[in-house]
């Protein structure tokens, strides 16, 4: 069965540029903070932003408790399910359908005059590993002597756990960490003098599942609300010295952006792909089949320049067999968790998602245009993520940016 609020015929009374992110066939969620008020939940559309706790309040939107829009986080609404999410897409791409209601325009607002926040208060972060190139490239250079995979990455989605503290939202700057690392003489305390980015693509979970249980891989997207960017950002001196026996903690907990817009899995699905076979096949309770990956086009800028375009639908591990296997043990999931996919690389130069690979740690640096050259990311640098979605017979959607810039560390950034 068709699903109408995907249908590319249909428009918006709210006037969508061409090439826009935010057709009314996206319609993503967000928490934004009109200027002198408090923050709330919106979606999405064109240049602006529909504010959904006003729409409820005039009636628009109903069926759902009154005010759960008017929240600084899109947990209470995720919480409901799928069935809810489902009926509140329908009639938010109704009130922007065809005619606008009466009073409408005193519920929408330009994106440019707004704040956007993090849309999620966020209980556990976890990251995965989960792009078969990525995790080859580096087993290549830091294990160059062995086989580049380790024994369990064919077997299992590897992740760690991350901060959830320091989970930001797109345009946060981010504050050159300190450290220690490695010195020819013993370890040095100082800024970090390798920061790199990590392209990832996140989901955030709607529903969780009590202590005890695990969530099957057939149910876990019942439990996913959407998809948004993440940037990962990472000190590889720190995480260099940190990382053994016990993997990533200082390196990496310091900043993680994330973008203000969640796309949903019901905008997503006119662009399900298969994932690439997985050879050898895993374990029952991993064991997926038809098009359970999501053929999303990355794209990363440094300081304005399109440096790579990682390619989503390459990933080995899809986001239900990191759930799945997430749970297999029995911890809960809550609303609200953050689960990112690991460095998005494809097979090529130009389709690696992090400066560690794209500059083969700093030994063939990057050539910008205007003649600078980057190994790794120097204060003021700006990092701007972004994705989208597009294909014959279905409208183009987008995630809009994750963008951070690096500002110096904290107390002059001198080496002690
Ligand atoms: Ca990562």
């Amino acid at each position: 069965m068709s699903d109408p609020t995907l249908d590319p015929r249909l428009g918006s009374w709210v006037p969508v540029p061409e090439g826009s992110d935010f057709p009314i066939q996206n319609l993503p969620y967000g928490v934004f903070r009109p200027s002198g008020d408090t923050p709330r939940v919106g979606v999405a559309i064109g240049e602006h932003v529909l504010d959904l706790a006003a729409a409820q309040a005039a009636g628009a939107i109903d069926e759902l408790p009154q005010g759960i829009f008017a929240a600084p986080a899109l947990n209470r609404f995720m919480a409901l399910g799928r069935r809810a999410w489902r009926r509140n897409r329908e009639q938010v791409s109704a009130v922007l359908a065809g005619d606008r209601p009466d009073g409408a325009e005193a519920w929408l607002h330009r994106q440019e005059d707004v704040a956007m926040e993090r849309p999620v208060e966020i209980g556990d972060y976890v990251d995965f590993y989960s792009s078969l190139h990525h995790a080859t490239n580096v087993g290549m250079m830091f294990r160059p002597d062995a086989e580049p995979l380790l024994p369990n990455w064919r077997h299992l989605p590897v992740a760690y756990h991350g901060r959830a503290s320091s989970v930001v939202v797109s345009g946060a700057p981010v504050v050159r960490p300190s450290g220690q690392r490695s010195g020819p003489d013993g370890p040095v305390f100082g800024p970090t003098v390798r920061l790199d980015i990590e392209m990832e693509v996140g989901f955030v979970t709607g529903v969780g599942n009590p202590l005890g249980t695990s969530i099957p891989v057939g149910s876990a997207e019942d439990h996913i609300f959407g998809l948004c960017l993440v940037n990962d950002w990472s000190a590889r001196d720190i995480q260099a010295w940190e990382y053994q026996p016990l993997g990533p903690f200082l390196g990496k907990s310091f900043a993680t952006t994330m973008s203000p817009w969640i796309v949903t899995l019901d905008a997503l699905a006119p662009f399900r792909v298969a994932p690439p076979p997985q050879d050898p096949a895993p374990l029952d309770y991993l064991a997926v089949d038809g098009d359970a990956a999501f053929d999303l086009q990355l794209e990363i800028r440094l300081n304005g320049e399109v440096v790579s375009r990682p390619p989503f639908r390459e990933m080995y591990w899809t986001a239900a067999q990191q759930l799945a296997h997430a749970t297999v043990n029995g911890t809960n999931v809550r609303t609200g968790d953050l689960y990112a996919s690991g460095t998005v690389s494809g097979e090529t130069p130009d389709t690696l998602g992090c400066l560690l690979e794209m500059t083969w740690n700093g030994a063939r640096p990057l050539s910008l245009a205007g003649g600078e050259q980057r190994t790794y990311l120097e204060d003021g640098d700006e990092v701007v993520l972004r994705g989208w979605c597009e294909r014959d017979g279905a409208t183009r959607i987008g995630f809009g940016e994750c963008a951070g810039t690096v500002v110096p560390a904290y107390g002059g950034g001198g080496e002690t």
